[in-house]
């Protein structure tokens, strides 16, 4: 299902595909994250956990240094469809003010995604109203998923992914073994596609 005002996929044309990564920063998988990225010259999009910065702030501003994209994902991840409309305000712009804090926000649109793409239609409307562009995915990798294999996990995503695509990792401790196999995979395959990895 589209949705107007929702980023599914970026633009097409340019041959590039957005990796994006949620829950994070946290020490335990960030760094490789950065690193990896790192060594591929790639760029990328984190969309942090409030809560997350508030603990881990020199790897908020790291990834910032760095040239990566910063989105906010609320403060403590609920669940948009089973908090009532005024919580999730308070979430959102929770989570957006330990951003902001450590350092002040451009101009740019304030990237967010919702926690499991979850959302109610007047979250939607408050969100856009307050300046918030909201992006969903178009290739989810499954690094949270116990059940799957680091190896599946890779080979499944890098036969996903078209140029345009915008592609969910997550900088968290449940899906670091799956994503430790697969963003190296990932990034490679971008490499031998002929493709740029870049931040929305
Ligand atoms: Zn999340």
């Amino acid at each position: 299902m589209v949705r107007p005002g929702f980023w599914w996929h970026g633009p097409e044309t340019k041959n590039s595909i957005y990796i994006t990564f949620d829950d994070g920063p946290i020490p335990e998988v960030t760094p490789f994250v950065l690193a990896q990225l790192a060594t591929h010259s790639a760029k990328a999009t984190f969309f942090c956990l409030g809560k997350n910065v508030d603990q881990n702030p020199d790897l908020y501003r790291q990834i910032v240094a760095e040239g990566h994209t910063v989105g906010s994902h609320t403060y403590n991840h609920p669940n948009g469809r089973k908090v009532d409309v005024q919580a999730y305000h308070q979430e959102v712009e929770m989570g957006q003010a330990a951003q902001d804090r450590l350092i002040p926000r451009s101009d740019a649109p304030l990237l967010f995604r919702p926690p499991y793409g979850r959302l109610r239609s007047s979250q939607a409307k408050w969100l856009k109203s307050n300046g918030y562009q909201i992006v969903l995915w178009e290739v989810l990798s499954g690094d949270f998923d116990l059940n799957l294999s680091p190896a599946d996990c890779a080979a499944n995503t890098c036969k996903a992914i078209r140029p345009g695509s915008i592609i969910v990792f997550h900088d968290s401790l449940k899906a670091k073994d799956r994503l430790e196999v697969a963003l190296p995979a990932v990034l490679a395959y971008a490499e031998q596609q002929g493709w740029t990895v870049a931040a929305l």
